[in-house]
Protein backbone atom coordinates (compact mmCIF):
# COMPACT_ATOMS: atom_id res chain seq x y z
CA UNK A 1 0.00 0.00 0.00
CA UNK A 2 1.71 3.16 -0.92
CA UNK A 3 1.78 6.30 1.86
CA UNK A 4 -0.76 8.01 -0.11
CA UNK A 5 -3.29 5.53 0.02
CA UNK A 6 -2.46 4.44 3.81
CA UNK A 7 -3.58 8.15 4.67
CA UNK A 8 -7.26 7.74 3.24
CA UNK A 9 -7.89 6.33 6.50
CA UNK A 10 -7.07 9.47 8.50
CA UNK A 11 -7.62 13.51 7.95
CA UNK A 12 -5.49 14.48 5.10
CA UNK A 13 -4.74 17.91 6.30
CA UNK A 14 -2.78 19.27 3.14
CA UNK A 15 -5.15 17.77 0.37
CA UNK A 16 -4.36 18.92 -3.03
CA UNK A 17 -1.39 21.58 -1.99
CA UNK A 18 2.07 21.11 -3.70
CA UNK A 19 5.11 21.57 -1.56
CA UNK A 20 8.82 22.28 -2.41
CA UNK A 21 11.23 20.77 0.13
CA UNK A 22 15.10 21.65 -0.11
CA UNK A 23 17.24 19.09 2.02
CA UNK A 24 14.40 16.70 1.34
CA UNK A 25 16.98 13.74 0.99
CA UNK A 26 17.34 13.45 4.60
CA UNK A 27 16.65 13.61 7.97
CA UNK A 28 13.77 16.25 9.20
CA UNK A 29 13.34 16.90 5.36
CA UNK A 30 12.69 13.23 4.18
CA UNK A 31 10.52 12.64 7.33
CA UNK A 32 8.53 16.27 6.24
CA UNK A 33 8.38 15.23 2.94
CA UNK A 34 6.85 11.49 3.40
CA UNK A 35 4.55 13.35 5.80
CA UNK A 36 2.64 15.90 3.59
CA UNK A 37 2.34 13.08 0.84
CA UNK A 38 0.54 10.94 3.68
CA UNK A 39 -1.35 14.33 4.02
CA UNK A 40 -2.21 14.61 0.69
CA UNK A 41 0.42 16.68 -0.95
CA UNK A 42 2.64 16.39 -3.97
CA UNK A 43 6.03 17.35 -2.76
CA UNK A 44 9.31 18.23 -5.38
CA UNK A 45 12.44 17.36 -3.00
CA UNK A 46 15.70 19.73 -3.76
CA UNK A 47 18.52 18.38 -2.97
CA UNK A 48 22.55 18.06 -3.87
CA UNK A 49 22.36 14.10 -2.75
CA UNK A 50 21.28 12.76 -5.80
CA UNK A 51 21.40 9.43 -5.43
CA UNK A 52 19.96 9.36 -1.99
CA UNK A 53 16.95 11.88 -3.05
CA UNK A 54 16.26 10.06 -6.02
CA UNK A 55 15.72 7.01 -3.93
CA UNK A 56 13.31 8.96 -1.35
CA UNK A 57 10.85 10.30 -3.95
CA UNK A 58 10.85 7.20 -5.98
CA UNK A 59 10.19 5.21 -2.83
CA UNK A 60 7.19 7.61 -2.23
CA UNK A 61 5.97 7.39 -5.49
CA UNK A 62 6.31 9.14 -8.51
CA UNK A 63 2.61 10.23 -8.61
CA UNK A 64 3.15 12.00 -4.99
CA UNK A 65 7.12 13.19 -5.35
CA UNK A 66 9.60 13.93 -7.88
CA UNK A 67 13.51 15.17 -7.39
CA UNK A 68 15.62 17.97 -8.62
CA UNK A 69 19.40 19.05 -7.91
CA UNK A 70 19.31 21.68 -6.24
CA UNK A 71 22.26 23.66 -4.41
CA UNK A 72 20.41 25.81 -2.07
CA UNK A 73 23.08 28.56 -2.14
CA UNK A 74 23.26 28.94 -5.76
CA UNK A 75 20.07 31.00 -7.44
CA UNK A 76 19.58 29.90 -10.47
CA UNK A 77 18.83 25.67 -8.34
CA UNK A 78 16.84 27.77 -6.20
CA UNK A 79 15.18 28.95 -9.44
CA UNK A 80 14.68 25.83 -11.46
CA UNK A 81 13.62 24.07 -8.26
CA UNK A 82 10.60 26.17 -7.68
CA UNK A 83 9.67 25.95 -11.75
CA UNK A 84 10.29 22.19 -11.55
CA UNK A 85 7.44 22.52 -9.30
CA UNK A 86 5.48 24.55 -11.19
CA UNK A 87 5.93 22.09 -14.50
CA UNK A 88 5.73 19.11 -12.95
CA UNK A 89 2.28 19.96 -10.48
CA UNK A 90 0.89 22.92 -11.43
CA UNK A 91 1.52 25.53 -8.44
CA UNK A 92 3.45 25.86 -4.93
CA UNK A 93 1.53 26.04 -1.71
CA UNK A 94 4.27 25.38 0.55
CA UNK A 95 7.95 26.20 0.37
CA UNK A 96 10.05 24.34 3.30
CA UNK A 97 13.35 26.28 3.31
CA UNK A 98 15.02 23.22 5.01
CA UNK A 99 18.55 22.47 3.55
CA UNK A 100 20.98 23.55 6.67
CA UNK A 101 24.58 22.34 7.44
CA UNK A 102 26.21 22.32 10.77
CA UNK A 103 30.33 22.31 11.71
CA UNK A 104 32.47 21.85 14.63
CA UNK A 105 32.53 24.91 16.35
CA UNK A 106 36.22 26.03 17.17
CA UNK A 107 36.22 27.33 20.97
CA UNK A 108 38.84 30.52 19.51
CA UNK A 109 36.97 33.04 17.49
CA UNK A 110 40.85 33.97 16.08
CA UNK A 111 41.09 29.84 14.60
CA UNK A 112 37.34 30.43 12.93
CA UNK A 113 37.69 31.19 9.23
CA UNK A 114 35.95 33.88 7.12
CA UNK A 115 35.67 31.41 4.28
CA UNK A 116 34.09 28.65 6.97
CA UNK A 117 31.59 31.16 8.15
CA UNK A 118 30.29 32.30 4.65
CA UNK A 119 30.27 28.66 3.56
CA UNK A 120 27.73 28.30 6.31
CA UNK A 121 26.04 31.19 5.61
CA UNK A 122 25.65 30.73 2.26
CA UNK A 123 24.04 27.72 2.83
CA UNK A 124 21.84 28.54 5.90
CA UNK A 125 20.74 32.04 5.48
CA UNK A 126 21.41 32.68 1.60
CA UNK A 127 19.82 29.39 0.87
CA UNK A 128 16.69 30.74 2.71
CA UNK A 129 16.49 33.84 1.40
CA UNK A 130 16.95 32.28 -2.40
CA UNK A 131 13.69 29.90 -1.27
CA UNK A 132 11.51 32.86 0.36
CA UNK A 133 12.77 34.83 -2.70
CA UNK A 134 11.65 32.36 -5.54
CA UNK A 135 8.62 31.00 -3.44
CA UNK A 136 7.12 34.30 -3.14
CA UNK A 137 7.85 34.93 -7.40
CA UNK A 138 4.90 32.28 -7.75
CA UNK A 139 3.19 32.66 -4.82
CA UNK A 140 2.42 36.53 -5.42
CA UNK A 141 0.49 36.10 -8.35
CA UNK A 142 -1.25 33.23 -6.65
CA UNK A 143 -2.22 35.38 -3.63
CA UNK A 144 -1.91 33.07 -1.23
CA UNK A 145 1.09 30.37 0.12
CA UNK A 146 3.43 29.69 3.25
CA UNK A 147 6.85 29.85 3.47
CA UNK A 148 8.58 27.78 6.57
CA UNK A 149 12.37 27.95 7.49
CA UNK A 150 14.18 25.14 9.47
CA UNK A 151 15.62 27.28 12.15
CA UNK A 152 17.14 26.20 15.75
CA UNK A 153 17.17 26.46 19.21
CA UNK A 154 20.60 28.57 17.71
CA UNK A 155 17.98 30.43 16.73
CA UNK A 156 17.46 32.03 20.21
CA UNK A 157 20.08 31.23 22.25
CA UNK A 158 23.95 31.10 21.96
CA UNK A 159 26.52 29.22 23.21
CA UNK A 160 25.67 25.35 21.78
CA UNK A 161 27.21 25.83 17.74
CA UNK A 162 29.26 27.73 16.03
CA UNK A 163 29.85 31.77 15.96
CA UNK A 164 28.75 30.73 11.59
CA UNK A 165 25.25 28.33 12.43
CA UNK A 166 23.84 30.65 15.65
CA UNK A 167 24.21 33.37 12.68
CA UNK A 168 23.06 31.73 10.18
CA UNK A 169 19.81 30.48 12.20
CA UNK A 170 19.37 33.93 14.06
CA UNK A 171 19.58 35.16 10.19
CA UNK A 172 16.79 32.92 9.02
CA UNK A 173 14.08 34.43 12.02
CA UNK A 174 14.97 38.30 10.96
CA UNK A 175 14.51 36.95 7.13
CA UNK A 176 11.03 35.01 8.00
CA UNK A 177 10.05 38.68 9.90
CA UNK A 178 10.98 40.64 7.36
CA UNK A 179 9.21 38.63 4.76
CA UNK A 180 6.20 37.90 6.52
CA UNK A 181 5.40 41.31 6.42
CA UNK A 182 6.34 41.98 3.18
CA UNK A 183 4.00 39.20 1.88
CA UNK A 184 1.17 39.34 3.90
CA UNK A 185 -0.51 41.87 1.85
CA UNK A 186 -0.36 39.05 -0.39
CA UNK A 187 -2.54 36.30 1.62
CA UNK A 188 1.42 34.74 1.67
CA UNK A 189 2.45 33.54 5.83
CA UNK A 190 5.81 33.04 6.43
CA UNK A 191 7.30 31.39 9.83
CA UNK A 192 9.87 28.97 11.66
CA UNK A 193 9.85 25.60 13.27
CA UNK A 194 13.03 26.10 15.83
CA UNK A 195 13.48 22.22 16.51
CA UNK A 196 15.92 21.00 19.41
CA UNK A 197 18.24 18.44 18.62
CA UNK A 198 16.86 15.49 16.95
CA UNK A 199 18.83 12.54 15.95
CA UNK A 200 19.56 13.01 11.85
CA UNK A 201 22.83 12.69 10.36
CA UNK A 202 23.71 16.34 11.02
CA UNK A 203 23.10 16.23 14.66
CA UNK A 204 24.47 12.44 14.67
CA UNK A 205 27.44 13.80 13.28
CA UNK A 206 27.95 17.32 14.91
CA UNK A 207 27.68 15.21 18.46
CA UNK A 208 29.77 12.79 17.65
CA UNK A 209 27.41 10.09 18.98
CA UNK A 210 24.88 7.58 17.66
CA UNK A 211 22.00 8.46 20.43
CA UNK A 212 21.71 12.22 20.57
CA UNK A 213 18.25 11.59 22.37
CA UNK A 214 17.77 14.15 25.51
CA UNK A 215 21.26 15.06 25.83
CA UNK A 216 20.71 18.20 28.44
CA UNK A 217 17.17 18.28 27.91
CA UNK A 218 14.35 19.82 30.29
CA UNK A 219 11.60 17.90 29.31
CA UNK A 220 11.62 14.48 30.88
CA UNK A 221 9.79 11.28 29.34
CA UNK A 222 9.94 12.13 26.13
CA UNK A 223 11.98 12.57 22.96
CA UNK A 224 11.97 14.95 19.91
CA UNK A 225 11.76 12.89 16.99
CA UNK A 226 12.19 13.87 13.32
CA UNK A 227 8.18 13.03 13.07
CA UNK A 228 7.72 16.08 15.37
CA UNK A 229 9.28 18.24 13.08
CA UNK A 230 7.29 17.19 10.31
CA UNK A 231 4.47 17.72 12.31
CA UNK A 232 5.31 21.32 13.09
CA UNK A 233 5.57 21.41 8.97
CA UNK A 234 2.36 20.27 8.45
CA UNK A 235 0.81 22.71 11.00
CA UNK A 236 2.29 25.71 9.44
CA UNK A 237 1.93 24.69 5.83
CA UNK A 238 -1.75 23.45 6.43
CA UNK A 239 -5.12 25.69 6.28
CA UNK A 240 -5.18 25.07 10.48
CA UNK A 241 -2.66 27.99 10.40
CA UNK A 242 -4.31 30.63 8.18
CA UNK A 243 -3.76 33.40 10.56
CA UNK A 244 -0.01 32.11 12.16
CA UNK A 245 2.62 34.42 10.50
CA UNK A 246 5.99 35.57 11.63
CA UNK A 247 6.25 33.07 14.31
CA UNK A 248 9.41 31.28 15.01
CA UNK A 249 7.94 27.79 16.47
CA UNK A 250 10.57 26.41 19.20
CA UNK A 251 9.90 22.95 19.48
CA UNK A 252 12.41 22.27 22.32
CA UNK A 253 10.72 21.25 25.56
CA UNK A 254 11.60 23.96 27.18
CA UNK A 255 15.27 24.33 26.63
CA UNK A 256 15.54 27.77 25.91
CA UNK A 257 13.30 28.92 28.85
CA UNK A 258 15.70 27.08 31.34
CA UNK A 259 18.37 28.40 33.07
CA UNK A 260 20.32 25.58 34.07
CA UNK A 261 22.51 27.57 36.57
CA UNK A 262 19.27 28.37 38.85
CA UNK A 263 17.87 25.09 40.12
CA UNK A 264 14.46 25.85 41.28
CA UNK A 265 13.27 24.80 44.78
CA UNK A 266 11.58 21.41 44.82
CA UNK A 267 13.39 19.64 41.56
CA UNK A 268 15.82 17.75 42.22
CA UNK A 269 18.49 16.73 39.81
CA UNK A 270 17.21 13.41 38.93
CA UNK A 271 13.54 14.64 38.39
P1 LIG B 1 20.49 16.11 7.49
O1 LIG B 1 21.96 16.24 7.29
O2 LIG B 1 19.90 14.78 7.76
O3 LIG B 1 19.71 16.73 6.25
C1 LIG B 1 20.12 17.94 5.66
C2 LIG B 1 19.88 17.83 4.17
O4 LIG B 1 20.25 19.08 3.57
C3 LIG B 1 20.73 16.75 3.50
O5 LIG B 1 19.92 15.93 2.66
C4 LIG B 1 21.73 17.52 2.69
O6 LIG B 1 22.15 16.88 1.49
C5 LIG B 1 20.95 18.80 2.38
N1 LIG B 1 21.84 19.90 2.00
C6 LIG B 1 23.00 20.28 2.59
N2 LIG B 1 23.53 21.31 1.91
C7 LIG B 1 22.68 21.59 0.88
C8 LIG B 1 22.68 22.53 -0.16
N3 LIG B 1 23.69 23.41 -0.33
N4 LIG B 1 21.64 22.56 -1.03
C9 LIG B 1 20.62 21.65 -0.90
N5 LIG B 1 20.57 20.72 0.06
C10 LIG B 1 21.60 20.69 0.95
O7 LIG B 1 20.17 17.12 8.69
P2 LIG B 1 18.80 17.54 9.40
O8 LIG B 1 19.04 17.40 10.85
O9 LIG B 1 17.63 16.88 8.79
O10 LIG B 1 18.80 19.10 9.06
C11 LIG B 1 17.72 19.76 8.43
C12 LIG B 1 17.63 21.17 8.97
O11 LIG B 1 17.29 21.12 10.35
C13 LIG B 1 18.91 21.99 8.89
O12 LIG B 1 18.58 23.31 8.48
C14 LIG B 1 19.44 21.99 10.29
O13 LIG B 1 20.23 23.12 10.58
C15 LIG B 1 18.13 22.01 11.06
N6 LIG B 1 18.19 21.56 12.46
C16 LIG B 1 18.51 20.27 12.75
C17 LIG B 1 18.52 19.88 14.09
C18 LIG B 1 18.88 18.46 14.49
O14 LIG B 1 19.16 18.23 15.67
N7 LIG B 1 18.89 17.51 13.58
C19 LIG B 1 18.21 20.78 15.11
C20 LIG B 1 17.88 22.08 14.75
C21 LIG B 1 17.85 22.46 13.42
Amino acid sequence: MSIASLASTTIRRLEGKVAVITGGASGLGECTARTFVKHGAKVLIADIKDELGKFVSKDIGPEFSSFVHCDVSKEKDVENAVNAAISHFGKLDIMFNNAGIIEHPKPDILDNETSDFERVLSVNLVGAFLGTKHAARVMKPARRGSIITTASICSVVGGIASHAYTSSKHGVVGLMRNAAVELGQYGIRVNCVSPYGVATPLAKDFFKLDDVHGIYANLKGAILEPEDVAGAALYLGSDESKYVSGLNLILDGGFTITNSGFSMPGISESS
